[in-house]
């Protein structure tokens, strides 16, 4: 057999790469200190996970793959990182499994990495760990592609036998695993969104979207987790804050499964590295039904959120 495409190679790595982030995210915790630093406001932090897990990941990344373009949520200073957060394994699985033809001819140069080391910040400092997810999406001429979300609190409440923390990995033509896909049963339309940055434009848009149910959690990376799990309907956030590393990994499973992830007014984002980071025109995602919800977004909403 030939060996594998850089993109499942990438992958493999990205997998490996995200357990070990998993976990320094529980290693910090448990040590007691969490180093906050206060970054544009009071909803907007910084640990001492969210620091480590940067270096672990992007260092990790540079080394096996020194010309793909990586950028890291985290400003921080250059500094040489501890051998120790350096993960040179692949997920053997992944390697097994080969790559789409539309990729396998793909370029080290071509790909952009999106990393969020830790995304549900916020929720990790107020100890409901299991908002928490590590986000590493895989962009190929704009688009989402692939993408490795590490979940370090999954089950954590179900007892001691139970594993802890889980990987859910996707590439667009092949599928999401790592969990068990479900839907919300047709008729029933059960909301999510932010529950730290919310404000009146958010409230406005769920709100006209007529929901059975509304659910506020943490993390882009654990709603969209909800939504492929059936445990929500739509991802609604009518909101500028989130940016395209919270959004890459998300992205690419849920498109991996057959869902759509947009901005508010239903634009494709994209992932080329000269991008603007923030996602300006908000996020509206879903397994299924895209339409239904993207046809109730009220016009002031659209108005106010330029993309
Ligand atoms: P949330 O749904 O509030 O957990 O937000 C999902 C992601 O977007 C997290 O990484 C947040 O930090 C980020 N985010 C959303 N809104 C804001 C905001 N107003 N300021 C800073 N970050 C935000
Ligand atoms: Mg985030
Ligand atoms: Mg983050």
């Amino acid at each position: 057999m030939s060996s594998p495409a850089l993109l499942m190679r990438l992958v493999a790595s990205a997998y490996s790469i995200a357990e070990r982030a998993g976990t320094i995210v529980r290693k910090v915790m448990s040590g007691g200190d969490l180093g906050i630093v206060i970054k544009s406001g009071i909803d907007d932090l910084q640990t001492q996970a969210d620091r480590l897990v940067q270096q672990s990941i992007c260092s990790s990344l540079a080394r096996s793959f020194p010309r793909v373009t990586i950028i890291g949520e985290e400003d921080l200073p250059s500094q040489d990182v501890e051998e120790e957060l350096i993960e040179t394994g692949q997920h053997e699985e992944i390697l097994k499994i080969s790559c789409p033809s539309q990729y396998t001819s793909i370029k080290e140069d071509e790909l952009v990495v999106w990393v969020d080391p830790l995304d549900g910040t916020k929720e990790y400092t107020e100890g409901l760990l299991d908002h928490v997810t590590v986000l590493i999406g895989i962009a190929y001429e704009g688009k989402a592609i692939a993408g490795v979300i590490n979940q370090p609190y999954y089950n954590y409440e179900a007892g001691d036998n139970a594993t802890l923390g889980r990987t859910i990995w996707g590439v667009l033509g092949i599928g999401a695993f790592g969990f068990q896909l479900q839907e919300v049963p047709d008729g029933k339309h059960i909301v999510i969104t932010t529950r730290s940055h919310s404000n009146k434009l958010v409230t406005d848009c769920v709100a006209a979207m007529n929901p059975d149910k509304v659910v506020r959690v943490g993390g882009a990376g654990n709603k969209i987790i909800h939504l492929i799990e059936g445990h929500a309907s739509a991802y609604v956030f009518a909101s500028p804050g989130c940016k395209k590393w919270d959004t890459c990994a998300p992205e690419a499973i849920l498109h991996a499964v057959g869902g759509k992830m947009t901005d508010i007014h239903g634009n494709s984002f994209q992932y080329n590295k000269e991008v603007k980071h923030m996602n300006s025109a908000g996020i509206l995602a879903t397994l299924k039904n895209f339409d239904y919800y993207a046809s109730r977004v009220p016009k002031s909403v659209k108005q106010a959120l330029v993309p």
